[in-house]
Protein backbone atom coordinates (compact mmCIF):
# COMPACT_ATOMS: atom_id res chain seq x y z
CA UNK A 1 0.00 0.00 0.00
CA UNK A 2 1.14 3.11 -0.88
CA UNK A 3 -1.47 5.92 -0.70
CA UNK A 4 -3.27 6.84 1.83
CA UNK A 5 -5.22 9.80 0.30
CA UNK A 6 -8.63 9.16 -0.76
CA UNK A 7 -8.69 7.41 -3.95
CA UNK A 8 -11.37 10.14 -5.38
CA UNK A 9 -9.52 13.11 -4.38
CA UNK A 10 -6.49 11.31 -6.05
CA UNK A 11 -8.61 11.45 -9.32
CA UNK A 12 -10.15 15.04 -8.79
CA UNK A 13 -13.73 12.99 -8.43
CA UNK A 14 -16.35 12.71 -6.26
CA UNK A 15 -18.09 9.23 -5.32
CA UNK A 16 -20.60 9.42 -7.74
CA UNK A 17 -18.32 9.86 -10.58
CA UNK A 18 -18.77 7.06 -13.49
CA UNK A 19 -16.79 4.70 -15.17
CA UNK A 20 -16.10 6.95 -18.08
CA UNK A 21 -14.89 9.70 -15.82
CA UNK A 22 -12.65 7.65 -13.91
CA UNK A 23 -11.21 6.37 -17.13
CA UNK A 24 -10.35 10.16 -18.13
CA UNK A 25 -9.33 11.28 -14.87
CA UNK A 26 -6.67 8.45 -14.61
CA UNK A 27 -5.47 8.96 -18.22
CA UNK A 28 -5.13 12.48 -18.14
CA UNK A 29 -3.17 12.08 -14.66
CA UNK A 30 -1.02 9.42 -16.29
CA UNK A 31 0.15 11.21 -18.71
CA UNK A 32 0.12 14.25 -17.03
CA UNK A 33 2.77 12.36 -14.84
CA UNK A 34 4.61 9.80 -16.67
CA UNK A 35 8.38 9.64 -15.82
CA UNK A 36 9.42 10.04 -19.43
CA UNK A 37 7.65 13.11 -19.62
CA UNK A 38 9.46 14.36 -16.52
CA UNK A 39 12.55 13.35 -16.21
CA UNK A 40 14.43 12.89 -12.57
CA UNK A 41 10.72 13.90 -10.57
CA UNK A 42 10.32 11.70 -8.02
CA UNK A 43 7.18 13.57 -6.96
CA UNK A 44 5.95 13.00 -10.44
CA UNK A 45 6.89 9.24 -10.30
CA UNK A 46 4.89 9.36 -6.84
CA UNK A 47 1.68 10.86 -8.49
CA UNK A 48 2.06 8.64 -11.19
CA UNK A 49 1.60 5.13 -9.21
CA UNK A 50 -0.53 7.11 -6.74
CA UNK A 51 -3.00 7.79 -9.76
CA UNK A 52 -2.28 4.10 -10.94
CA UNK A 53 -3.54 2.82 -7.97
CA UNK A 54 -6.75 4.57 -7.40
CA UNK A 55 -7.09 3.50 -11.05
CA UNK A 56 -6.89 0.11 -9.94
CA UNK A 57 -9.39 -0.02 -7.39
CA UNK A 58 -11.85 2.10 -8.53
CA UNK A 59 -12.16 1.05 -12.15
CA UNK A 60 -13.19 -2.68 -10.80
CA UNK A 61 -16.57 -2.61 -9.94
CA UNK A 62 -15.90 -4.96 -6.64
CA UNK A 63 -13.24 -3.40 -5.49
CA UNK A 64 -15.19 -0.15 -5.82
CA UNK A 65 -17.51 -1.78 -3.47
CA UNK A 66 -15.26 -2.55 -0.86
CA UNK A 67 -13.21 0.80 -1.06
CA UNK A 68 -16.70 3.05 -0.56
CA UNK A 69 -17.62 0.79 2.24
CA UNK A 70 -14.26 0.46 4.44
CA UNK A 71 -12.06 3.01 3.03
CA UNK A 72 -8.48 1.97 2.47
CA UNK A 73 -9.09 -0.92 5.51
CA UNK A 74 -10.83 -2.97 2.66
CA UNK A 75 -7.42 -3.99 1.38
CA UNK A 76 -5.18 -4.01 4.32
CA UNK A 77 -3.83 -7.47 5.46
CA UNK A 78 -4.16 -11.19 4.45
CA UNK A 79 -6.73 -11.21 1.82
CA UNK A 80 -5.94 -7.99 0.23
CA UNK A 81 -4.88 -8.78 -3.79
CA UNK A 82 -3.48 -5.97 -4.96
CA UNK A 83 -0.99 -5.10 -6.72
CA UNK A 84 1.75 -2.59 -4.53
CA UNK A 85 2.54 0.21 -7.03
CA UNK A 86 5.11 1.66 -5.05
CA UNK A 87 7.78 -1.23 -6.23
CA UNK A 88 6.39 -1.50 -9.90
CA UNK A 89 8.27 -0.28 -12.65
CA UNK A 90 6.62 2.08 -14.60
CA UNK A 91 6.14 0.29 -17.61
CA UNK A 92 4.75 -2.13 -15.70
CA UNK A 93 1.86 0.16 -15.19
CA UNK A 94 1.41 1.92 -18.56
CA UNK A 95 1.05 -1.92 -20.13
CA UNK A 96 -1.27 -2.91 -17.20
CA UNK A 97 -3.66 -0.69 -17.96
CA UNK A 98 -3.11 -1.05 -21.92
CA UNK A 99 -6.94 -0.28 -22.98
CA UNK A 100 -7.45 2.84 -21.83
CA UNK A 101 -3.97 4.40 -23.26
CA UNK A 102 -3.64 5.35 -26.72
CA UNK A 103 -6.41 3.96 -29.54
CA UNK A 104 -4.67 0.52 -29.11
CA UNK A 105 -2.78 1.02 -26.39
CA UNK A 106 0.67 -0.23 -25.25
CA UNK A 107 1.88 -2.17 -28.53
CA UNK A 108 -1.55 -1.12 -30.09
CA UNK A 109 -2.18 -1.73 -33.69
CA UNK A 110 -4.51 0.36 -36.50
CA UNK A 111 -6.38 -1.35 -38.87
CA UNK A 112 -6.15 -5.38 -39.73
CA UNK A 113 -8.50 -8.07 -38.30
CA UNK A 114 -7.81 -10.97 -35.77
CA UNK A 115 -4.47 -11.39 -33.80
CA UNK A 116 -2.57 -12.84 -36.77
CA UNK A 117 -3.22 -9.63 -38.79
CA UNK A 118 0.34 -7.23 -38.92
CA UNK A 119 0.31 -5.13 -36.29
CA UNK A 120 1.64 -1.67 -36.81
CA UNK A 121 3.06 0.33 -33.61
CA UNK A 122 1.22 2.78 -32.05
CA UNK A 123 2.59 6.15 -30.13
CA UNK A 124 0.66 7.09 -26.91
CA UNK A 125 -2.43 9.49 -27.57
CA UNK A 126 -2.25 12.47 -25.42
CA UNK A 127 -4.29 15.27 -23.94
CA UNK A 128 -4.25 18.90 -23.48
CA UNK A 129 -7.21 21.60 -22.44
CA UNK A 130 -8.15 24.77 -24.47
CA UNK A 131 -10.08 27.97 -22.78
CA UNK A 132 -12.81 29.27 -25.42
CA UNK A 133 -14.70 32.00 -25.39
CA UNK A 134 -18.78 31.39 -24.72
CA UNK A 135 -19.59 33.75 -28.23
CA UNK A 136 -17.12 31.54 -30.01
CA UNK A 137 -19.23 28.39 -29.60
CA UNK A 138 -21.26 30.52 -32.57
CA UNK A 139 -19.26 29.81 -35.13
CA UNK A 140 -16.25 28.02 -33.89
CA UNK A 141 -12.60 28.78 -33.96
CA UNK A 142 -9.00 28.32 -34.10
CA UNK A 143 -6.76 27.98 -30.97
CA UNK A 144 -3.63 27.66 -30.44
CA UNK A 145 -2.13 24.90 -28.44
CA UNK A 146 1.05 24.37 -26.79
CA UNK A 147 2.04 21.23 -25.61
CA UNK A 148 4.69 18.73 -24.40
CA UNK A 149 5.24 15.19 -26.05
CA UNK A 150 8.22 13.04 -26.66
CA UNK A 151 9.82 12.94 -29.58
CA UNK A 152 11.86 11.06 -31.04
CA UNK A 153 15.86 11.49 -30.11
CA UNK A 154 17.64 13.78 -32.85
CA UNK A 155 21.14 12.75 -31.72
CA UNK A 156 20.62 8.78 -31.26
CA UNK A 157 17.40 8.73 -34.59
CA UNK A 158 15.89 6.75 -30.89
CA UNK A 159 17.92 3.64 -30.80
CA UNK A 160 18.94 5.33 -27.33
CA UNK A 161 23.21 4.53 -28.05
CA UNK A 162 25.47 6.96 -28.34
CA UNK A 163 25.98 8.13 -32.22
CA UNK A 164 29.03 6.35 -33.72
CA UNK A 165 27.93 3.28 -31.13
CA UNK A 166 25.63 0.11 -31.59
CA UNK A 167 22.81 -0.83 -29.31
CA UNK A 168 23.75 -4.77 -28.41
CA UNK A 169 21.44 -7.71 -28.46
CA UNK A 170 20.10 -8.29 -25.19
CA UNK A 171 21.32 -11.67 -23.84
CA UNK A 172 18.91 -12.41 -21.34
CA UNK A 173 15.59 -12.40 -23.35
CA UNK A 174 17.77 -12.74 -27.02
CA UNK A 175 16.50 -9.99 -28.70
CA UNK A 176 12.36 -10.94 -28.29
CA UNK A 177 12.07 -8.42 -25.12
CA UNK A 178 9.77 -10.95 -23.58
CA UNK A 179 10.16 -13.38 -20.74
CA UNK A 180 8.15 -16.13 -19.11
CA UNK A 181 8.08 -16.32 -15.39
CA UNK A 182 6.20 -18.21 -12.77
CA UNK A 183 3.81 -16.83 -11.49
CA UNK A 184 0.84 -17.57 -8.53
CA UNK A 185 3.18 -19.79 -6.68
CA UNK A 186 4.17 -22.02 -10.02
CA UNK A 187 0.58 -22.54 -11.15
CA UNK A 188 1.03 -20.12 -14.33
CA UNK A 189 3.50 -19.28 -16.66
CA UNK A 190 3.32 -15.61 -17.29
CA UNK A 191 5.33 -13.91 -20.35
CA UNK A 192 6.21 -10.60 -19.23
CA UNK A 193 8.55 -7.74 -20.37
CA UNK A 194 12.24 -8.85 -20.41
CA UNK A 195 13.40 -6.87 -16.80
CA UNK A 196 16.91 -6.44 -18.24
CA UNK A 197 15.71 -4.50 -21.31
CA UNK A 198 12.61 -3.08 -20.69
CA UNK A 199 11.00 -5.23 -23.19
CA UNK A 200 12.89 -3.67 -26.18
CA UNK A 201 15.61 -6.42 -27.01
CA UNK A 202 18.66 -4.28 -27.32
CA UNK A 203 20.78 -3.00 -24.34
CA UNK A 204 22.47 -0.08 -24.75
CA UNK A 205 25.91 -0.02 -23.36
CA UNK A 206 26.96 3.51 -24.23
CA UNK A 207 23.99 5.72 -23.48
CA UNK A 208 22.82 9.21 -25.85
CA UNK A 209 23.99 11.71 -24.11
CA UNK A 210 21.32 13.59 -24.67
CA UNK A 211 18.07 11.45 -24.13
CA UNK A 212 19.98 9.28 -21.83
CA UNK A 213 19.43 6.18 -23.66
CA UNK A 214 15.58 6.37 -23.96
CA UNK A 215 15.67 6.88 -27.67
CA UNK A 216 12.80 10.13 -27.04
CA UNK A 217 13.33 13.48 -25.97
CA UNK A 218 10.41 15.99 -24.46
CA UNK A 219 9.81 18.68 -26.91
CA UNK A 220 7.18 21.45 -26.93
CA UNK A 221 4.82 21.23 -29.78
CA UNK A 222 2.40 24.22 -30.93
CA UNK A 223 -0.11 23.63 -33.47
CA UNK A 224 -3.40 25.67 -34.16
CA UNK A 225 -6.55 23.36 -34.03
CA UNK A 226 -10.20 24.41 -35.33
CA UNK A 227 -12.56 23.97 -32.87
CA UNK A 228 -16.07 23.15 -33.83
CA UNK A 229 -19.35 25.50 -33.51
CA UNK A 230 -21.63 23.92 -31.01
CA UNK A 231 -19.16 22.53 -28.88
CA UNK A 232 -19.26 21.97 -25.02
CA UNK A 233 -17.37 21.97 -22.09
CA UNK A 234 -16.10 18.82 -21.72
CA UNK A 235 -16.03 17.77 -25.18
CA UNK A 236 -12.71 16.93 -26.61
CA UNK A 237 -11.54 17.47 -30.30
CA UNK A 238 -9.27 14.89 -31.62
CA UNK A 239 -5.91 16.04 -33.80
CA UNK A 240 -5.13 12.24 -35.63
CA UNK A 241 -1.22 12.04 -35.25
CA UNK A 242 -0.04 14.63 -33.21
CA UNK A 243 0.67 12.23 -30.25
CA UNK A 244 4.02 10.65 -29.64
CA UNK A 245 5.67 7.76 -31.81
CA UNK A 246 5.92 4.55 -30.27
CA UNK A 247 7.67 4.18 -27.69
CA UNK A 248 11.26 2.30 -28.06
CA UNK A 249 9.61 -0.39 -25.99
CA UNK A 250 5.90 -0.61 -28.72
CA UNK A 251 8.75 -0.63 -31.40
CA UNK A 252 12.10 -1.37 -31.49
CA UNK A 253 12.52 -0.74 -34.70
CA UNK A 254 10.88 2.59 -34.91
CA UNK A 255 8.22 2.15 -37.13
CA UNK A 256 4.93 2.85 -36.45
CA UNK A 257 2.31 5.79 -36.45
CA UNK A 258 1.92 8.28 -34.14
CA UNK A 259 -1.07 8.30 -31.47
CA UNK A 260 -4.00 11.24 -31.58
CA UNK A 261 -3.85 14.85 -29.74
CA UNK A 262 -7.50 15.25 -27.73
CA UNK A 263 -8.24 19.08 -27.22
CA UNK A 264 -10.16 18.64 -24.13
CA UNK A 265 -12.34 22.40 -24.40
CA UNK A 266 -13.62 24.35 -21.79
CA UNK A 267 -16.21 27.45 -22.79
CA UNK A 268 -16.03 30.12 -20.55
CA UNK A 269 -19.23 31.45 -18.60
CA UNK A 270 -21.53 34.47 -20.13
CA UNK A 271 -22.27 37.38 -18.00
CA UNK A 272 -25.92 37.37 -19.49
CA UNK A 273 -26.76 33.86 -20.80
CA UNK A 274 -26.78 30.42 -19.23
CA UNK A 275 -26.79 27.32 -21.27
CA UNK A 276 -28.41 24.54 -21.72
CA UNK A 277 -27.46 21.92 -24.18
CA UNK A 278 -28.46 24.20 -27.42
CA UNK A 279 -30.80 26.31 -25.69
CA UNK A 280 -29.93 29.79 -23.55
CA UNK A 281 -31.61 31.17 -20.67
CA UNK A 282 -31.42 34.80 -19.61
CA UNK A 283 -32.81 36.48 -16.59
CA UNK A 284 -35.37 39.30 -17.82
CA UNK A 285 -35.87 42.18 -15.08
CA UNK A 286 -38.69 43.95 -15.62
CA UNK A 287 -40.76 46.53 -14.17
CA UNK A 288 -44.06 46.19 -12.01
CA UNK A 289 -45.63 48.42 -14.28
CA UNK A 290 -44.42 46.28 -18.11
CA UNK A 291 -45.76 43.28 -16.24
CA UNK A 292 -49.17 44.37 -15.42
CA UNK A 293 -49.60 47.14 -18.74
CA UNK A 294 -47.20 45.22 -21.02
CA UNK A 295 -44.46 46.32 -22.88
CA UNK A 296 -42.04 46.31 -25.79
CA UNK A 297 -38.68 45.81 -24.64
CA UNK A 298 -35.29 45.31 -26.34
CA UNK A 299 -33.41 42.09 -24.89
CA UNK A 300 -30.12 40.88 -25.86
CA UNK A 301 -28.79 38.05 -28.50
CA UNK A 302 -25.82 36.52 -29.15
CA UNK A 303 -25.62 38.52 -32.30
CA UNK A 304 -27.80 41.34 -31.78
CA UNK A 305 -30.93 42.77 -30.07
CA UNK A 306 -34.61 41.27 -31.14
CA UNK A 307 -37.57 43.46 -29.69
CA UNK A 308 -39.92 41.35 -27.27
CA UNK A 309 -43.82 42.05 -26.81
CA UNK A 310 -44.30 41.65 -23.44
CA UNK A 311 -48.24 40.96 -22.54
CA UNK A 312 -50.03 42.59 -20.19
CA UNK A 313 -50.51 40.92 -16.74
CA UNK A 314 -47.40 38.98 -17.45
CA UNK A 315 -46.62 37.20 -14.09
CA UNK A 316 -43.30 36.44 -12.34
CA UNK A 317 -40.97 33.54 -13.94
CA UNK A 318 -43.11 33.92 -16.96
CA UNK A 319 -41.14 32.63 -19.88
CA UNK A 320 -40.45 33.54 -23.50
CA UNK A 321 -39.06 32.05 -26.31
CA UNK A 322 -36.87 33.24 -29.35
CA UNK A 323 -37.21 30.59 -31.94
CA UNK A 324 -33.05 30.26 -33.44
CA UNK A 325 -31.41 32.37 -31.52
CA UNK A 326 -29.57 29.79 -28.75
CA UNK A 327 -26.24 28.00 -30.03
CA UNK A 328 -25.65 25.67 -32.79
CA UNK A 329 -26.02 21.71 -32.20
CA UNK A 330 -22.62 20.17 -32.93
CA UNK A 331 -23.62 17.45 -34.77
CA UNK A 332 -26.86 19.73 -37.20
CA UNK A 333 -25.82 23.01 -36.95
CA UNK A 334 -29.35 23.32 -36.12
CA UNK A 335 -29.59 26.41 -33.60
CA UNK A 336 -31.30 26.26 -30.38
CA UNK A 337 -33.60 28.58 -28.45
CA UNK A 338 -33.33 31.77 -26.88
CA UNK A 339 -35.42 31.45 -23.55
CA UNK A 340 -36.34 34.34 -21.23
CA UNK A 341 -37.65 34.04 -17.77
CA UNK A 342 -39.00 37.25 -16.19
CA UNK A 343 -38.16 39.20 -12.77
CA UNK A 344 -40.38 41.74 -11.57
CA UNK A 345 -38.76 44.26 -9.50
CA UNK A 346 -40.32 46.65 -7.52
CA UNK A 347 -38.80 50.49 -7.44
CA UNK A 348 -36.79 51.04 -4.77
CA UNK A 349 -37.25 54.95 -4.40
CA UNK A 350 -41.17 56.78 -5.61
CA UNK A 351 -41.60 60.17 -5.87
CA UNK A 352 -44.25 61.91 -4.19
CA UNK A 353 -46.58 61.93 -6.89
CA UNK A 354 -45.95 57.89 -7.72
CA UNK A 355 -46.71 57.41 -4.00
CA UNK A 356 -49.91 59.13 -3.86
CA UNK A 357 -50.80 57.39 -7.32
CA UNK A 358 -49.72 53.96 -6.03
CA UNK A 359 -51.38 54.97 -2.75
CA UNK A 360 -54.56 55.70 -4.93
CA UNK A 361 -54.16 52.38 -6.67
CA UNK A 362 -54.23 50.37 -3.39
CA UNK A 363 -57.49 51.51 -2.28
CA UNK A 364 -58.63 49.77 -5.31
CA UNK A 365 -56.35 46.94 -5.00
CA UNK A 366 -58.42 43.55 -5.16
CA UNK A 367 -56.51 40.26 -4.24
CA UNK A 368 -58.40 38.07 -5.94
CA UNK A 369 -57.00 38.74 -9.58
CA UNK A 370 -53.66 38.32 -8.10
CA UNK A 371 -53.16 34.18 -9.22
CA UNK A 372 -50.71 33.33 -6.78
CA UNK A 373 -51.49 35.91 -3.40
CA UNK A 374 -55.41 34.79 -3.42
CA UNK A 375 -54.77 31.05 -2.61
CA UNK A 376 -51.45 31.73 -0.64
CA UNK A 377 -53.49 33.84 1.85
CA UNK A 378 -56.48 31.40 1.88
CA UNK A 379 -54.81 28.49 2.95
CA UNK A 380 -52.87 30.53 6.11
CA UNK A 381 -56.24 31.06 7.32
CA UNK A 382 -57.30 27.82 6.81
CA UNK A 383 -54.73 26.58 8.36
CA UNK A 384 -55.58 29.62 11.49
CA UNK A 385 -59.21 28.25 12.12
ZN1 LIG B 1 19.29 10.13 -27.96
ZN1 LIG C 1 15.87 -8.43 -22.94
Amino acid sequence: MTATRDYYEILGLTKSATDDEIKRAYRRLAMKFHPDRNPDDPEAEAKFKEAAEAYEILSDADKRKRYDQFGHDAFRGAGAAHHDFSRMNVDDIFSMFNDIFGGGGFGGRSGGAGPRAQRVARGYDLETEVSIDFTDVLHGCSRDVEFTRLDVCDTCAGTGAKPGTKPETCSTCGGQGKVQQAGLGGMFRMVTACPACRGVGKIVKEKCPDCHGKGRQPRKRKLSVKIPAGIQTGQAVRVQGEGEPPAREQSPTGEGVRGDLHVLVRVERHDLFEREGDHLLMEMPISFTQASLGAEVEVPTLEGQHTLTIPKATQYGAMFTIHGEGLPNLRSGRRGDLVLVTKIETPKRLTKRQEELLREFAETEDNSVLPESHGFWKKIRDALS
